[in-house]
């Protein structure tokens, strides 16, 4: 039981390493990339354009997002492995920006990568989601962020499973999810 323990913490400072770290001091408030009018958060249900972009200043966004929500999305942070909604959640559908409701990623290509966060090896469509190099933490990984408000997601990684050989690590608290129908 120690031992298997202490497996688990040793993959989780890995991932944790792997998949974030602590928030960054770059912050990514009115970073919405094309963005210049502040279009209002949709509903669940509402249909969302990714090409109307999000575009609010940290203290909108500080009131809308809970304080959580706000250090993974507007802070680049990274929750706890194994601690999200999602890392170990099994059900058909959609996982939407939780700060724009933009869709991003599906449960078809969603897999148990064993880091205690949420794992997908493609995004639902390429442009929905941005990368930016982020060479935080002594090292070079690449960010991933919702390409409609900017709000931080997770990284990708090159160790997924076929066919794309791609790891979308991700935060839960960045996600809602829409059960399909
Ligand atoms: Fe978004």
């Amino acid at each position: 039981m120690v031992r298997l323990m202490a497996g688990v913490v040793a993959i989780g400072v890995a991932a944790l390493l792997a998949c974030g770290g602590a928030g960054s001091a770059a912050s990514r408030a009115d970073a919405a990339p094309g963005g210049t009018e502040p279009a209002a958060t949709p509903g669940p249900g509402e249909e969302v354009d990714v090409n109307e972009k999000v575009v609010k200043s940290e203290e909108e966004w500080k009131r809308e997002l809970s304080s959580q929500a706000f250090q993974v999305l507007r802070k680049k942070g990274t929750e706890r492995a194994f601690t999200g909604r999602y890392w170990d959640h099994h059900e058909a559908g959609t996982y939407v920006c939780a700060a724009c409701r933009l869709p991003l990623f599906r449960s078809e290509e969603k897999y148990d990568s064993g880091t205690g966060w949420p794992s997908f090896w493609r995004p639902i469509e390429p442009s929905h989601v941005g990368t930016e190099e982020d060479r935080s933490f002594f090292t070079t990984r690449t960010e991933v962020h919702c390409a409609r408000c900017g709000g931080h997601l997770g990284h990708v990684f090159d160790d997924g499973p076929a066919p794309t050989g791609l790891r979308y690590c991700l935060n839960s608290v960045s996600l809602d999810f829409r059960r399909a129908e």
